[in-house]
């Protein structure tokens, strides 16, 4: 018992003292101290290298921590014929986007692109059939052409960037976002 006391003690004043240090680091900086670069390439986007620059807007349109832009190879954006569109997340703002180009002709290619962009900034997936979700990907159906985050999903984007907590998203690869009908698989 007295150890838990003890405990729950140190719990608080460690809360505490990560609050002051939070607090301290927000005055300190300016706001523009947060905005980290995520550098993405169309080298190999092909034809969807168009979408991979408009999500970019988006994504920066929508966040304050982040700013896309073709300053390096951080993040690959390509494509492929069939086998569906994936992220591969290496770390939090790196990896490779990889567009199904059959799959981008059944669903909208900018919703597909943003949405994968959004798992390399650290969002996962959330199937639940809302298309005012970018992150609900294939679930709402091919008509859902939204490819805009909501802006729950945008302010978790900032909370990942910002200063605290840049080690709480690891590697991933999110494959099977956007099923594709029966009909795509005969096309290959
Ligand atoms: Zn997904």
């Amino acid at each position: 018992m007295r150890l838990s006391k003890v405990s729950r003690i140190f719990a608080t004043l460690a809360a505490a003292a990560m609050a002051t240090l939070g607090l301290t680091a927000v005055q300190a900086a300016p706001a523009s101290a947060a905005v980290r670069n995520v550098c993405y390439n169309t080298s190999q986007a092909g034809p969807f290298a168009s979408y991979a620059n408009q999500a970019a807007t988006i994504w920066n349109n929508y966040t304050n921590n982040i700013n896309m832009a073709q300053c390096g190879s951080n993040l690959v954006i390509s494509y492929t014929y069939g086998g569906g569109s994936y992220a591969q997340r290496t770390s939090l703002g790196n990896g490779r986007v990889v567009i199904d180009y059959y799959q981008a002709q059944q669903y909208s290619p900018l919703r597909i692109m943003t949405h994968e962009i959004g798992h390399i900034l650290g969002l996962p997936d959330n199937y639940n059939g809302n298309c005012a979700l970018l992150m609900s990907g294939g679930s709402a159906g091919t008509s859902c052409t939204n490819p805009y985050p909501s802006s729950a999903e945008a302010a978790r984007v900032d909370s990942l960037f910002g200063f605290a907590a840049r080690t709480a998203t690891g590697a991933g690869v999110f494959t099977g976002s956007w099923p594709a009908p029966a009909t795509a698989g005969a096309q290959r």
